[in-house]
């Protein structure tokens, strides 16, 4: 079947965005931005050149221009990172009063709220994103996670009661390219409340708010050692994961490496968690109040190009209201602004690679080959970097590929149900289990909906609203563990009665 651009773009639009008034361009400024050339490892508090002695470009995906080179950590990387990792922990972290510890963490939280502006401009040129959501979301939710975990630090015997509790050791820690300084807040934070020192590789395409932290902890004085921030691909993340002095693996990243991590780490007496992919349903009941889950819908699946685990990328929406609901969704998607990714107008930023983009593609060609109908938005996209335009599937069927595996982009598949059973059936017909959304009315579908879905969260007529102090993680081939709140402290410490 087709891909339909052009659809009801003659007929009176249902929901009428348009008005006389165009956006005039506002882009936000790089002239505050330093970026070094090259950039080593971060070890022992101090970056230094890789022992490969080998270096790999980051580029900005919206202009394909290269931004920096960064290193690639070998083995022997890994291992004097690990090292200084262990040093920092037996000497200086583990002996630490923890209300000394809180006050470092609270430093770094500090520091980053003030090199914000920085820090989403980086942020956005090395991952695509748009401004707007790296100034508005990624970066104080970052400083609010070392805020949090920072109050923590000394009281973790409360966060235990009845039992004794002891840090780790070592964590080696794996994040992935969608919410790269997030992630490695998410990372980092517990880890030092609880007592534990750090090594952390960021993901290939996004390496450079990671390095920007790096010299974060510096200003902040935090001990040498302490945290490691090094550079490389998949190779160096399994050094990681691999080293035999690394007590504790988190890994945040795609269910297929997770899965041979978890390989890995079978039959060692390594802890880890797993944050892995996710096909979250979004239901929309007959009684929602429809334009308020229209944006609902738009911000589930759009948000961060679809480059989100939790993504809202299946839609249930009620027989009996669907024709409405996805009349005013393709209105409300004609509306979103693809483009340069520091223009604070810009809805959906760049694709986040190459290798991104062609796995979109590969997606969208198999959804019309088994049938879909594609609906894509007429925007225009600039003609270099990598794009997608928000797109919409309907005639789908549970067995289709589209609606089973996670795409990772800004493509959302629809489906309609009759019965709250039936959408409860389908909801969970998937070997993910990491979020959903549902929209009603009445509160009493939202609790036995919520409760029968198998996922670790579940909005309630809202979708993506992300705190500290709330846990995240999920479950089936959607990982293990929890990160976040209190729960998020637990996978870094030991337990004793
Ligand atoms: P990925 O390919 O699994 O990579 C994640 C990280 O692991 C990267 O740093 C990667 O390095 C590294 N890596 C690759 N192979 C490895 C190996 N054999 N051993 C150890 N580390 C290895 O995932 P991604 O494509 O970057 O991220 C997207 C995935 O992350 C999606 O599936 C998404 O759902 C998931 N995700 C989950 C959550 C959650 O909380 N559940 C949150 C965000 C994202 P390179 O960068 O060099 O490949
Ligand atoms: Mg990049």
């Amino acid at each position: 079947m087709a891909v339909s651009k052009n659809k009801g773009s003659n007929k009176k639009r249902s929901l009428d965005f348009s008005t006389d008034w165009g956006y005039a361009s506002a882009p936000e400024s790089k002239d505050h931005i330093q970026l070094k050339n090259r950039y080593d490892l971060f070890i022992n508090g101090k970056f230094v050149a890789p022992d490969s002695g080998k270096y790999f470009d980051t580029i900005n995906p919206a202009t394909e221009q290269k931004l920096s080179e960064v290193a690639d950590a070998n083995a022997n990387d890994v291992d004097k990172a690990v090292k200084a990792a262990r040093n920092a922990y037996e000497k200086v972290w583990s002996k630490m009063p923890a209300k000394e510890r809180s006050k470092y963490i609270y430093r770094i939280a500090r520091i980053m709220q003030e090199r914000a502006r920085e820090l989403a401009v980086i942020e956005t040129m090395d991952g695509g994103k748009a401004i707007r959501e790296s100034r508005d979301v990624d970066v104080p939710l970052a400083a609010a996670h070392f805020f949090y975990y920072a109050g923590w630090a000394d009281k973790i015997d409360y966060a235990t009661p009845g039992t004794k509790s002891k840090s780790l050791g070592v964590a080696g820690q794996i994040i992935p390219w969608n919410f790269p300084l997030l992630m490695a807040a998410w990372k980092i934070a517990p880890a030092l409340a609880a007592g534990n020192t750090v090594v952390l590789k960021p993901a290939e395409t996004t390496p450079l708010t990671a390095m920007k932290l790096a010299e974060i902890l510096q200003e902040a004085e935090l001990p040498d050692g302490v945290v490691n921030i090094i550079t490389g691909a998949g190779a160096t993340g399994a050094a990681i994961v691999n080293h035999p002095d690394i007590n504790k693996i988190a890994f945040t990243g795609s269910t297929e490496v997770g899965k041979i991590i978890q390989r890995a780490l079978a039959g060692t007496n390594k802890k880890y968690t797993l944050e892995l992919g996710g096909k979250a349903a979004n239901i929309i009941f007959e009684d929602a109040a429809i334009d308020q889950a229209v944006e609902g819908i738009i911000n589930g699946i759009f948000f961060n190009q679809g480059h989100v685990c939790c993504a809202g990328s299946r839609l249930f929406v009620q027989e009996n209201i669907s024709k409405t609901v996805i009349r005013k969704l393709k209105d409300r998607m004609q509306t979103l602004i693809v483009g340069d990714p520091l223009d604070k107008n810009t809805d959906i930023g760049a694709i986040n690679s190459k290798e991104q983009l062609s796995k979109i593609k590969q997606f969208i060609k198999i959804g019309i080959n088994e049938g879909g109908e594609c609906f894509q938005t007429e925007c225009s996209v600039p003609s270099k970097g990598f794009w997608c335009r928000p797109t919409l599937f309907t005639n789908v069927s549970q067995s289709s590929r589209i609606v089973q595996e996670e795409i990772f982009g800004p493509v959302l598949s629809i489906q309609t149900f009759r019965t709250v059973e039936e959408v409860i059936e389908k909801a969970n017909n998937i070997p993910y289990g990491l979020s959903g959304g549902v929209w009603t009315d009445k509160g009493s579908k939202i609790f036995k909906v919520t409760s029968q879905i198998n996922a670790g969260v579940i909005w309630a007529n809202t979708y993506n609203k992300f705190d500290p102090t709330s846990p995240f993680g999920g479950y089936k081939e959607s990982g293990m563990g929890r990160e976040g709140g209190l729960h998020g402290l637990m996978p870094y410490l030991h337990l004793e009665n």
